[in-house]
């Protein structure tokens, strides 16, 4: 069987080598990359596409392999005000591969089409910072694919090198925000635990060190052993009652954004919102993450909690390393989704916020009435807020300032602008300081060991 897949893979490289040489732009690349050829393929890209493209590395896994990220951009390495950063993560899993290669995948299509001139994809890049991120997850891959397809396990890879499931493995800020929830407190960016550089993974520390250098505004987390868009929140309210599971719907305050950002890709999705798919059925292909199963510590919940980014998980395979002949049509069944799904980010309002003297100011506050869930502004003064159509009150705050209110009419179409110019407060008003020690509330989910390892 391993000469079989020596003798596969040989005739993969000679049929891309074919493909290389008889077309002016790259090769078409769809099979498994470990992680050499992975870092080649990411590396071809920037080659090829080297205006638009940055390689930059978040860090180190467990063995030492580094966490590359692809940026797309027509100005790469630099946030320009008001075009919005999104990411995507494939690879989490180490044995849940397809979203690995779909991103691979992605990132050529994308650059080829740059460069034939692609109008959709050309707009896409100019008004969009893109990253992304194909494997999180490079130790428990290469533990995966040495396996090979055919013989890999449920859970073969599944960790990372020190058996830690990563989408297990972010801090909980969901038992503070359920408990805030009561006491009317803070509704976003909630503290991260103390000492909590010590209790994550090298790879969990990468990413979260990633979002906080970065204003993401949007996001997906790739996956496969199911095929259904997943949406936060992905833990319960309700604790677990005697060891039975719960499977308790649990909205965020952003329920109907994300509810609309899964459906956006399930129906541009090959077959995901015809909701049957591997023997399980999810209504329009999208689901509720704790509805689903209840899940501590992933990383979507996390996203929400901890910074403006909203991200959804998406499973995207029955299999969870399929076969190399089953790559290209995955690829055709995701390629649309992968694009719409990013052209979200352009929906809601966005705008800057200035002081009296027309400098951005950072950390701002935006609320918008009836969504108690606010988003901040980013270091240079702009920010992003996704938002369905309708008629909203939005609120600029910023302590020493006088809020500043307006109204606006979101459309289906390209997000509106609606900047704020904030005038300083006659004097200073008292600045409401949360109580820090908020850590330390018992979670009642927390004793229960996770039982649960489904795709997510
Ligand atoms: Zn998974």
């Amino acid at each position: 069987r391993k000469g079989a897949r020596m003798l596969e893979k040989l005739g993969g490289l000679l049929l891309s080598c074919v493909v290389y040489l008889g077309a002016t732009v790259l090769a078409v690349d769809l099979q498994h990359h470990g992680y050499e050829d992975m870092v080649r393929a990411l590396f071809n890209v920037h080659n090829e596409c080297p205006y638009i493209t940055r390689l930059y590395s978040i860090g180190r896994s467990v063995e030492g392999r580094h966490l590359y990220v692809l940026e797309f951009s027509d100005n790469p390495g630099i946030h320009e005000l008001l075009e919005p950063e999104f990411k995507y993560v494939g690879n989490m899993h180490g044995n849940e591969v397809l979203g690995r290669e779909l991103l691979i995948q992605l990132s050529q299509f994308l650059c080829e089409e740059y460069r034939a001139g692609n109008a959709r994809i050309m707009r896409l890049i100019h008004d969009t910072r893109i990253h992304i991120l194909p494997s999180m997850n490079p130790d428990g891959y290469e533990v995966a694919a040495s396996q090979g397809p055919e013989d890999n396990g449920y859970l073969t890879g599944r960790s990372n090198s020190r058996d830690v499931d990563l989408n297990r493995n972010f801090p909980d800020l969901n038992a503070l925000m359920y408990y805030y929830e009561k006491i009317n407190g803070k509704n976003h960016h909630l503290p991260l635990p103390d000492n909590w550089e010590e209790q994550v993974e090298p790879e969990t520390l990468a990413v979260i060190q990633w979002m906080q250098n970065y204003n993401f505004v949007l996001s997906a987390n790739l996956h496969g052993g199911a095929v259904v868009a997943n949406y936060p929140f992905d833990k319960s309210r309700e604790p677990r009652v005697r060891g039975f599971r719960k499977t308790a719907y649990s909205a965020t305050p952003d329920d109907k954004i994300f509810k609309k950002l899964a459906k956006t890709y399930s129906y541009a999705h090959g077959w995901m919102h015809k909701g049957w798919n591997c023997g399980d059925f999810f209504d329009e292909g999208i689901t509720n993450g704790a509805h689903w199963y209840s899940l501590s510590k992933g990383m979507q919940d996390f996203n929400y909690l901890y910074t403006n980014c909203f991200e959804i998980t998406l499973e995207l395979s029955c299999d969870k390393f399929p076969a190399t002949e089953a790559l290209q049509q995955e690829w055709l069944g995701n390629r649309e989704a992968l694009i719409s799904y990013l052209e979200q980010i352009h929906h809601g309002i966005k705008g800057m916020v200035y002081d009296e003297n027309y400098n951005g100011i950072g950390d701002a506050v935006i609320s918008v009435s009836g969504i108690n869930h606010d988003i901040t502004s980013g270091a240079g003064g702009d920010y992003f807020r996704l938002l369905l159509p309708g008629t909203y009150t939005v609120t600029a705050s910023v302590p020493g300032y006088l809020p500043s209110s307006r109204l606006v009419t979101v459309g289906p179409a390209e997000a509106i602008e609606l900047h704020f110019y904030l005038k300083l407060a006659p004097k200073d008003t008292t600045d409401v300081n949360l109580n820090r020690n908020i850590h330390n509330i018992k979670d009642p989910l927390s004793k229960v060991p996770p039982r649960n390892l489904g795709p997510r």
